[in-house]
């Protein structure tokens, strides 16, 4: 069994926007736990505020006022989404090892003490398997469905229902902070650098305000990079449509010709033929779509901004004498 030494920390990264309303009670709770853990000197607390515009910076300076040796907060210059912030995040840790968690109350740090009893036993990533969800029954489907999808799709084995909220040992971060890549799935990428995984059961929490900040249109953003990153199956998919498209046109062709020049029966085909063509015209409209989302993406990586750009640091070098903060 492995274990902490005694100037080892546990990181908790938590992005947060526009959650005002409820980061004092984050951190208090966070605090609690880790007291009752016995851990209540040996952790920091990373706060990535993701370009709040609700007034949060004031409400962390008077919370930092009291935990001065624990939180640091990395503010960035605008809202750059959930991933990018995590990212940041984990830039800016220096535990042994990380524990990655939403700021919204719905992951519970009452697990914290089995992620790091998993983590002693020798896993080296230890994931949240989310056991329920409080979304709405379409919303779930959905996920379900994602899930589902990703797991027959993705060249890796991502499994199922894995959530955002886990343990990193530090090999995991580090080797995650290595890779160059800018199109961010975070329980993907997870399960790629492979280690020694566990995935606990994990009830979700509801919302402290049911009111998400990722909408829809960033969730299905997620589930396309999920997609687009961890798989070529569609390039395959088209590829195959491809080559039945083109058995069906040569048989046509074959079938025209020959009532040219052998049957000598005129083709009177108007109807076949703009089907024929409207169909080949909506394929290659389809193909050339998804060959476009795989450029977009080479694009993305390719330019080579920043994930994220950090505005300030907060009480960056009072948390464990770390000075490595400048960006
Ligand atoms: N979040 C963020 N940047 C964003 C959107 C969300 O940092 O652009 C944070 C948010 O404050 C929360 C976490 O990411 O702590 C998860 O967001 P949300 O609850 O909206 O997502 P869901 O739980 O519905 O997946
Ligand atoms: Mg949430």
């Amino acid at each position: 069994m492995r274990d902490f030494g005694p100037d080892s920390v546990i990181s908790v990264v938590a992005p947060f926007y526009n959650e005002v309303d409820n980061i004092k009670a984050f951190v208090e709770e966070l605090e609690n736990e880790f007291e009752k853990i016995g851990y209540a000197k040996q952790h920091e607390l990373i706060l990535v505020n993701d370009g709040s515009t609700d007034g949060s910076d004031q409400e962390l300076d008077s919370i930092i006022a009291d935990h001065a040796d624990k939180i640091k907060v990395i503010s960035l210059s605008r809202n750059f989404g959930h991933s990018s912030a995590v990212c940041a995040g984990l830039e800016h840790a220096s535990g042994e090892v990380v524990i990655l968690m939403d700021s919204d109350m719905q992951d519970d740090p009452g697990c914290f003490d089995l992620f790091i009893q998993k983590w002693r036993e020798g896993y080296d990533v230890v994931y949240s398997k989310r056991a329920s969800r409080r979304e709405s029954a379409p919303l779930r489907f959905l996920f379900w469905l994602f899930y589902r999808i990703l797991l027959l799709m993705s060249d890796t084995y991502i499994p199922p229902d894995a959530g955002n909220f886990a343990l990193m040992d530090r090999r995991v971060v580090n080797t995650l902070l290595s890779l160059p890549e800018k199109n961010i799935y975070m329980p993907g990428l997870r399960a790629w650098v492979g280690f020694k995984q566990i995935g606990v059961p994990v009830p979700r929490r509801p919302r402290y305000d049911n009111s998400a900040r990722t909408g829809l249109k960033g969730k299905w953003n997620l589930a396309f990079n999920a997609i687009f990153s961890f798989s070529f199956l569609p390039l395959i998919i088209f590829r195959v449509l491809g080559i039945m498209a083109l058995t069906i046109s040569l048989t046509l062709a074959s079938y025209t010709l020959y009532h040219k020049f052998i049957s000598g029966l005129a083709v009177t085909a108007w109807a076949s033929n703009l089907i024929t063509i409207s169909f080949f015209g909506g394929l290659n409209l389809f193909g050339i779509g998804i060959i476009g989302e795989y450029i977009s993406r080479i694009y993305n990586e390719v330019r080579g901004r920043p994930k994220y750009i950090v505005d300030r640091i907060t009480n960056s070098d009072t948390v464990f004498g770390n000075d490595q903060d400048t960006d």
